[in-house]
């Protein structure tokens, strides 16, 4: 037997019906608030994520699927959709459409991480990305789509955490300020953070070993540090939410892994998910589009993975009406195709499987599928056109017309 490789799921029933409720989900949240889906290629030029996520991110330097093509180009599964689509964006011009400022996407990622609970090399996200607004209404307004889509989901328990990274200019300063204070304590310090100090610095407020965590502590925060137009713009953006009593907790050693974002950024997190508890993140990023030979106009994003949505969801009922109908014999047949064409029609799931069955066998079946309701078709049903509707769940069976069926299904009437 040949298994998938690891840290790759297959996805089916039941749990494949969360991932489609999201993304029914997403989609009518989004295209409420302007939004177009956009799909992009799950293979992208190497190039494309060095010169976007950085080269000293985690991301680039251990966890991308980089191999070379058949003409020996450099090639990579994308780890994240924000550079994708923003690529898109300049090879299509869309920034000249402000039809095309706001779009979405949905599908996986890839990363060659270590798989644990929540953390996969396969992994699946939902996304959003706004392009040329750089007013702090956007950042508020893309946290507010986040928490939506996790409400409507019926998350309602995340906690919002919020800082600001500051601008190219104001965050160099920091940067230095930080290398000074980390450098006195490198000895503390774990390797890789060692590492880090002289070419990802902020990084290693990300990280999580307690010798580091301590040094973190009290470490120069960002926010001290940024200059007045990033504070404007960041006071804006806290007063909105406050406004609209979203609450949010100022986190001030926030930091993401990639290097791309500027100002905003923010973090929903589950304390039911454990030591992968981060849902979404995601933040502005002014210079992207810029660096990636486009013109100078600023971008904000966030970035949803599906899997830890789906932990949160694990309780959540699911939606099912399938009804598994029953018929008990070959003259039976054809009326029960046309009862099952009917139902169908209405928008009841039915299955009518080939196999004549006894009575209790069906229903065995009936429950082997997981369906809530079974619809039983003998001889008499035809006669009377009364048929014998049993709930699964609570085995009550009640006599109904086909064409009483639907509304009795889909609406409890
Ligand atoms: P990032 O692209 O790193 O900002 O991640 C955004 C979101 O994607 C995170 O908050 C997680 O919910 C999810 N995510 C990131 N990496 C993984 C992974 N390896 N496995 C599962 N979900 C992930």
């Amino acid at each position: 037997m040949v298994s998938s490789v690891k840290g790759t799921f297959d996805l089916f029933y039941p749990d494949i019906k969360k991932y489609l409720l999201m993304e029914e989900c997403a989609r009518k949240i989004f295209s409420l608030y302007g939004f177009s889906e956009i799909r992009t290629p799950i293979l992208e030029h190497t190039e494309l994520f060095s010169r976007s996520v950085g080269d000293e991110t985690d991301i680039v330097k251990k966890e991308m699927y980089t191999f070379l093509d058949k003409k020996g180009r450099s090639l990579t599964l994308r780890p994240e959709n924000t550079a994708p689509v923003i690529r898109a964006i300049i090879e299509h011009k869309l920034y000249e459409s402000p039809r095309h400022s706001r779009l979405y996407y949905i599908g996986p990622q890839f990363r060659y991480e270590r798989p644990q609970k929540g953390r996969y090399r396969q992994f699946h996200q939902i996304g959003i990305e706004i392009i040329n607004d750089p007013f702090p209404l956007i950042d508020f307004e893309g946290i507010l789509i986040a928490k939506e889509l996790l409400n409507s989901l019926g998350i309602l328990e995340v906690e919002v955490k919020i800082n600001s990274v500051g601008c190219k200019k104001c965050r160099q300063n920091f940067i230095s300020i930080l290398k000074d204070y980390l450098n006195k304590f490198k000895g503390d310090l774990c390797s890789d953070c060692n590492e880090r100090i002289e070419r990802n610095t902020l990084r290693v407020l990300d990280c999580k070993v307690a010798s580091c965590q301590k040094v973190i502590e009290n470490s120069p925060v960002i926010i001290d540090y940024i200059c007045d137009e990033c504070k404007e713009h960041f006071s804006k953006v806290t007063q909105f939410l406050n406004d609209f009593e979203i609450p949010f907790k100022i986190t001030p050693r926030l930091v993401r892994g990639l290097d791309y974002y500027t100002k905003t950024v923010f973090e929903m997190t589950s304390f039911k998910l454990g030591s992968q508890d981060a849902i979404v993140g995601g933040g502005r990023y002014d210079g992207l589009i810029s660096s990636l030979g486009g013109p100078d106009i600023p971008s904000f994003g966030w970035a949803l993975g599906m899997e830890r949505l789906s932990l949160l969801m694990e309780d959540s009922p699911l939606n099912d009406n399938l009804l598994y109908l029953a018929w008990m014999g070959e003259e039976c047949l054809k009326f029960a195709m046309e009862c099952a064409s009917y139902l169908r029609s209405k928008g009841v799931e039915v299955v009518l499987e080939g196999s004549l069955r006894s009575l209790k066998n069906s229903l065995k079946r009936a429950e082997r599928f997981q369906a809530n309701y079974s619809l039983i078709i003998g001889e008499d049903e035809v006669k009377s056109e009364l048929l014998t509707l049993k709930n699964m769940r609570n085995g009550e069976q009640i006599a109904l017309k086909l064409n009483e069926i639907p509304n009795f299904i889909l609406n409890g009437e």
